[in-house]
């Protein structure tokens, strides 16, 4: 077996919450890619199932599109079944799915607060709540959650104090998982991105159209990435290249939290 076959996931099969856009499609393409079937699960059917036909037509692998609400357990539950259906066996989980709302902490809303940190970091607990059952059936598995480096840092000069409790609990739910499912054979790990051009940093750019400049000026590598730039580290978590790392995190950043 040379080095790169470590990498291929042929037969497996990967869930992808958010897989339809951003960073999540490009995951979901990278997986495929490897050889994964791939289950794409997220609220808009439409963008869901034409982002599944694209994988399966330019792959070859299998797809399926689940409407997935990853905050409300009944959807997840009928997420993982819908996947165990087609596919049998579920040995990889991507919790992608995010969002971010950009708001002081004194004038936040409840509402704010609970729809970030429900769909941040509830939802990656009921997802891998829902698929570690079936890995530990089935005899183990892989399960990355997409955190940031805003877990790790203070952003500036946008306001997120939601976004940035939900991704600093991502980090330190996948260290106890971790922990208590290495015995299952499921590894647990994260991929912390810094800033990478998609719907979600468009977001803070319609606030403030200077705002890459100021990001850029705390990076090493000039540049706002894109999602293309943080599918490869999936690719790598999902895999049997990784396979002596679990409770760890990679950080695909271009260098800003080492200012
Ligand atoms: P996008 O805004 O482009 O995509 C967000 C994705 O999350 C969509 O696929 C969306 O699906 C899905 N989603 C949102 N809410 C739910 C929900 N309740 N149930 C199911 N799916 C949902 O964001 P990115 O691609 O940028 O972000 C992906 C992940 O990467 C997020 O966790 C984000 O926090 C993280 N990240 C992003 C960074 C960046 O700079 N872009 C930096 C660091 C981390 P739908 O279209 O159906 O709403």
């Amino acid at each position: 077996m040379t080095v790169l076959d470590r990498f291929r996931l042929d037969g497996q099969t990967a869930i992808v919450t958010g897989g339809n856009r951003g960073i999540g499609r490009e995951i979901a393409q990278a997986l495929a890619e490897a050889g994964a079937n791939v289950v794409v699960a997220n609220r808009n059917s439409e963008s869901g199932q034409a982002a599944a036909a694209e994988i399966a037509e330019s792959t070859g692998v299998d797809t399926l599109a689940v409407e997935t609400d990853v905050a409300d357990e009944q959807s997840v539950n009928a997420m993982v079944d819908a996947a165990v259906d087609e596919f049998e066996t579920i040995e990889i989980l991507v919790n992608n799915a995010g969002i971010v709302v950009h708001e002081a902490a004194e004038t936040m809303t409840e509402e704010e607060w609970d729809s970030v940190v429900d769909i941040n970091l509830k939802g990656t607990f009921l997802c891998s709540k829902a698929v570690g059952q079936e890995m530990m059936e089935s005899g183990g598995g892989s399960i990355l959650s997409v955190s940031s480096m805003s877990a790790l840092i203070a952003n500036y000069p946008q306001r997120q104090v939601a976004y940035n409790a939900s991704k600093g609990g991502i980090e330190s739910f996948t260290r106890q998982l971790a922990s208590e499912w290495a015995e299952h054979d499921i590894r647990v790990n994260t991929i912390a991105p810094g800033y990478i051009r998609t719907d979600n940093t468009d977001q803070a750019d319609a606030i403030d159209p200077d705002i890459d400049e100021v990001w850029k000026s705390e990076m090493l590598m000039d540049e706002i990435a894109g999602p293309e730039d943080v599918a490869p580290a999936a690719v790598f978590l999902a895999s049997d290249a990784s396979r002596y790392m679990t409770g760890a995190r990679i950080v695909v950043d271009g260098g800003y939290t080492v200012r």
